[in-house]
């Protein structure tokens, strides 16, 4: 047994069963033992690997993206260039190096992470040295100013609930005590006011979840882009709206039980795209959601493909193309990976995101 589950059961032992978002919460960032908190899980050694961390294009097309973007706003001095959940900083390292000669850029932006993970931070620290970073605990902290921010596979990353439907009701999934082992539960059924719309397109026993921590963020974003300009990419896996369990554990690349490994194994959800317009709605626009392929062959990554391979040969050209191929394959991360914008009234939406 984890250290993490010895400490979970021992909760539910005296406190009851857990929400899924706590039991969630502490899995991926408890202090002592969460799985970002303690290690730098991507990478072929790691449990699984990223887009930025597949190719140098991604981070690169991202930052040419939120480069135009900037042109396109009349080029503010200061922005603030963002990143929720920086990994190992590869996207945004990517991104600075291809935006070195947008005249002007390097000297206006100032580099803002939001990272809750030591590990990370630290990893952070030396990929991106030369650029001064500021790192956050949350978005709310960021600067007031033109903000043009990125999250990649954060949202995924954020706590869930799940309910399931019974009749006009719903019972919440929780983790509890099986014979002193972690087993998931329900609680009893109460009448859920916010999912009052969701009774119109589910049947009996469905789940639906929610990511009570995604608004907040959205809202910390939105607020900043109004007010002075910028947008928010957020490219990561999901669809449209939740349903449907999709709460998974990633351990060594592989598919694993969500309990059976506290703090060992990855925990991510699909990111429910609707309730991010949602939270945005009202505050500033936001684009609709492209497939990752389309929007990544819209802001010309075939062209940098073949642009990279001419100089490549042998393993290192077939490495090359496999990683095209695997950001933008439909049985790959092509169509699963979804991106989004949000961006002022008035304004452009971000290259690639148009209509
Ligand atoms: N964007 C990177 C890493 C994705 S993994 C990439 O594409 O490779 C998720 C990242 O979000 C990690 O850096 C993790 O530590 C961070 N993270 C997860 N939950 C967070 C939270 N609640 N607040 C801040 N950072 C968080």
């Amino acid at each position: 047994m984890t250290p993490l589950a010895q400490i979970l059961r021992a909760e539910i032992a005296t406190t009851g069963p857990m929400r899924l978002d706590a039991y969630m919460a502490a899995c991926l960032m408890h202090p002592r033992h969460g799985y970002y908190s303690t290690r730098d899980p991507f990478g072929e050694q790691g449990d699984f690997i990223t887009a930025p961390e597949i190719s140098q294009m991604f981070g690169e097309l991202i930052g040419l993206c939120l480069a135009q973007t900037w042109l396109d706003q009349g080029a503010p001095n200061p922005v603030a260039l963002v990143e929720l959940g920086p990994g190992r900083g590869t996207l945004m390292a990517d991104a600075l190096r291809a935006t070195r000669g947008v005249p002007g850029f390097h000297d206006a932006l100032q580099v803002h992470l939001v990272e809750s993970s030591p590990a990370l931070r630290a990893r952070q620290a030396e990929t991106l040295a030369a650029h001064a970073p500021t790192w956050h605990d949350s978005a709310d902290t960021l600067p007031d100013l033109p903000t043009l921010s990125v999250a990649n596979e954060f949202f995924d990353a954020l706590p869930i609930r799940q309910y399931q439907r019974q009749g006009d009701g719903w019972c919440e999934r929780v983790v509890g005590l099986s014979d002193d082992t972690l087993a998931l539960g329900l609680n009893a059924k109460r009448i859920e006011p916010t999912l009052a719309r969701r009774l119109d397109d589910t049947a009996d026993g469905d789940i639906v979840e929610t990511c009570p921590a995604a608004a907040p963020v959205i809202d910390a974003l939105a607020r900043r882009i109004a007010s002075h300009g910028g947008a928010a990419l957020i490219i990561d896996y999901g669809d449209w709206r939740s349903l449907g369990d999709t709460l998974q554990a990633v351990q060594g690349h592989d598919r694993a039980d969500i309990l059976a490994a506290p703090g060992l194994a990855d925990l991510s959800a699909h990111v429910d795209f609707e309730a991010l317009t949602d939270a945005a709605r009202g505050t500033c626009k936001t684009t609709r959601l492209a497939p990752q392929a389309l929007f990544l062959s819209r802001l010309g990554i075939t062209q940098r493909a073949e642009a990279l391979a001419g100089n490549m040969s042998g393993h290192t050209l077939d490495a090359h193309y496999a990683a095209f191929h695997r950001l933008t394959g439909r049985e790959e991360m092509g169509t699963l990976f979804k991106a989004m914008a949000l961006y002022p009234e008035g304004a452009a939406p971000p290259p690639g995101l148009e209509p």
